[in-house]
């Protein structure tokens, strides 16, 4: 009796088992991340040509992009002066016109290639309609009468993506081929989809390929999508399912008892928006699982009242709660509005950074042992405010009910992961003021729950937003000035702290400070950015929100969450340098006071796309349509910024698009898990 064949499956195997992969192609192909078998049927084509029919030579017209069949009648390098590159040239005929094409580089290889009398597919565009009829570096491809050749003309073709010393039309072939030995291979996944609606997802791979129309393109991606989607879902919610499984919730949803004198007291009603919000988290803080609860909320849609509040619901069920924030600004910013708020009703709040520890002798226990104060950790029940450093240093917070994690996004996946650990799985909101589309939030969150503050508390005065030139900038000045003559209080933003030799354009703090001391002279300015030392930076801080500095001038450091309700001016110059996601979070810095505010972005941006983002932010205050329209322009990474981790790596899902399928993947995992 034999063994039963091992279940791996074949595609699985390596990429040398497709007929015409030999150690040589094998190279080439791993410089595409092609490994496998399957890797090779997943490589996507970068676009496709239609080579059903040829489009005549003499019918090309500028600028639309056309696939056409010739024979070189001449080739050669040209030289137009002594000196220069050298070009190749070639001329193609096709019965109906010649058309020249032309290699501003020319490789030792073409002149062997380009043969007079061979015959290519020549896909490009002619910039004008000028004669001889030029394309300037077209993609080519060899002609060559052979058994294969169905595969290359005479249906729609995939291009994709190559490696120097691999052609279209070899890569074709070996993915023809290894369609034609795998494909059935190819199994649909263990949760299974209405293939009503969508394709098999062998048939899809084909398609992708070789499709017979080019609608069936998008048909086939987004079978193939789907699929990228619930294997993704599968872990998100795997994790989470286990994560439920180890971990039983500290009830915490408070009697009211610290929550009623505290909303009496702040000084303004919660909105609709916030009070749902809360009713969530404290159904969750009194569920059976810990809280795992994600709150977005746009820039000054008052997340840390939403914060407080829950934090009491903690303290009033004895817990402790810990408080993050990601820088020591912001983290100094809650301290201060958490000690107003919560010493009156006798809780203790407690700060520590990595420069600064409240009180005498410092807040927290620490794993070197010192620094503890027995005064808070034995208080019935505190909350800890702090930058990371709350948890890098030995995180030993007894009771701890609750942690809070202001603008999640600065921090990672991972980073989240080890502190509910660490922390015995107590409930935990993260907040981000990023909006984060739908897509992004699925599948980079799916292990939270989503609460989001759809509504702005009232009495804000508009934001008005222009995008000017720099030409405009003394008048833009003159207006600053008008402004803080008139009580208000203003921000100046630039994209570095210091000039670098590599790019003089782009203004830096503090070159521009000594500038705008002397455009703005009379009135006190300070300067804030990274480098500057944390008890200075603080003390500048400190005089902006007195009004005893009227202009700050700033790196995006003061981009998320600091709060100055009378500043209303907020310029922002090389506004081209900034993501559009950035951009609103530092225009969120005003329009927070019953003033009217005015964010002023300059730019001199030339290029038709940075413009448009602009204006985008011109147009539109809501974050959701703005991070909407980031995710087309830039991509997830750009948008999310260069912190976040965790972007899953797709081949074929497109994170700006794919909304409902995300959805479906998300509904079809949790049927099936
Ligand atoms: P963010 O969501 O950006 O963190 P904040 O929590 O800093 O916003 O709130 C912005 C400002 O709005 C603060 O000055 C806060 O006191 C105020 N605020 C919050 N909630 C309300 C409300 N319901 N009504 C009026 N003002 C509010
Ligand atoms: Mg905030």
């Amino acid at each position: 009796m034999s063994l039963p064949e091992p279940t791996v499956s074949q595609l699985a195997a390596p990429v040398s088992s497709v007929w015409g992969v030999g150690e040589e192609r094998a190279k080439l192909l791993a410089r595409l991340d092609i490994f496998t078998i399957e890797d090779l049927l997943l490589h996507k084509p970068r676009r496709y040509e239609d080579r059903r029919k040829f489009l005549p030579i003499r019918d090309l017209k500028p600028d639309e992009a056309a696939t056409v069949r010739g024979k070189i009648i001449a080739a050669g390098i040209k030289r137009f002066k002594k000196g220069m590159r050298a070009m190749f040239e070639c001329v193609f005929d096709d019965g109906t016109a010649r058309l020249h094409c032309r290699w501003w580089q020319a490789q030792s290889w073409m002149p062997d290639w380009y043969v007079v009398g061979r015959e290519f597919l020549i896909f490009g565009k002619l910039d004008d309609d000028k004669k001889p009829r030029t394309f300037k570096h077209p993609e080519t491809e060899l002609v060559e009468p052979g058994d294969d050749e169905f595969i290359h003309v005479n249906r729609i073709v995939p291009v994709h993506p190559l490696t120097e010393g691999l052609t279209a039309r070899v890569m074709r072939s070996l993915i023809w081929r290894a369609l034609e030995k795998f494909e059935k291979e190819i199994a649909e996944p263990d949760i299974k989809l209405d293939l009503k609606i969508f394709p098999e997802r062998s048939n899809a791979v084909r398609m992708i390929h070789f499709p017979e129309e080019l609608t069936d393109v998008e048909i086939a991606r987004q079978r193939l999508a789907l699929d990228e989607y619930v294997a993704l879902q599968f872990q998100i919610q795997s994790r989470r399912k286990k994560f439920e499984a180890l971990s039983k919730a500290l009830p915490c949803s408070g009697d009211n008892r610290l929550m009623k004198p505290f909303l009496a007291a702040l000084g303004f009603k919660l909105t609709a928006a916030q009070t749902n919000v809360l009713k969530e988290i404290r159904a969750d803080m009194s569920g059976k699982h810990p809280m795992r609860r994600l709150l977005q909320g746009d820039v000054g849609s008052g997340k840390t009242a939403v914060a407080a509040c829950s934090a009491l619901m903690a303290l009033e069920s004895g817990f402790n709660v810990a408080l993050m924030a990601p820088t020591e600004i912001l983290a100094e910013q809650h301290f201060r509005n958490f000690t107003k708020w919560f010493e009156p009703l006798g809780v203790k709040v407690a700060l520590q950074t990595g420069s600064r520890k409240s009180g005498e002798d410092g807040g927290l226990q620490m794993e070197d042992g010192k620094r503890v104060r027995p005064s808070i950790l034995n208080s019935p029940s505190s909350i800890f405010v702090g930058t990371h450093a709350l948890f890098t240093a030995g995180f030993d917070l007894p009771k701890l009910g609750l942690v809070i994690i202001d603008e999640q996004h600065k921090f990672g996946v991972a980073q989240r992961e080890t502190l509910v650990r660490k922390g015995n799985y107590p409930h935990l909101l993260v907040m981000t003021a990023t909006p984060i589309p739908r897509t992004l939030g699925l599948t980079l969150y799916g292990d939270l729950d989503v609460s989001v503050i759809d509504e702005m508390p009232g009495g804000r005065g508009a934001i008005k937003t222009f995008v000017r030139t720099t030409e405009k900038l003394p008048k833009v000045f003159d207006f600053i000035r008008e402004k803080i003559s008139g009580g208000r209080q203003a921000y100046i933003v630039y994209p570095r702290v210091e000039v670098a030799d590599t790019d003089k354009d782009i203004k830096a703090v503090t070159k521009e400070f000594e500038n705008v001391q002397r455009a703005l002279n009379g009135f006190k300015i300070g300067l804030l950015h990274g480098r500057i030392k944390p008890a200075e930076k603080e003390k500048t801080m400190a005089d902006f929100r007195a009004n005893k500095i009227q202009a700050l001038v700033a790196t995006s450091l003061i981009e998320v969450g600091v709060d100055v309700p009378n500043a209303t001016v907020m310029l922002i110059e090389n506004a081209e340098h900034f993501g559009l996601a950035q951009l609103h979070q530092l225009r969120g810095r005003i329009g927070r006071g019953a003033h009217e505010s005015f964010c002023i972005l300059v730019s001199d941006a030339q290029h038709p796309e940075a413009q448009a983002r602009l204006k985008i932010l011109e147009e539109t205050n809501d974050g959701f349509k703005i991070a909407e329209a980031d995710l087309k322009l830039r991509g997830p990474g750009e948008l999310l910024g260069q912190q976040q981790s965790g972007l899953p790596n797709l081949r074929f899902g497109n994170l700006a698009e794919d909304l409902n399928l995300i959805r479906q993947a998300r509904e079809l995992v949790a049927k099936n898990l």
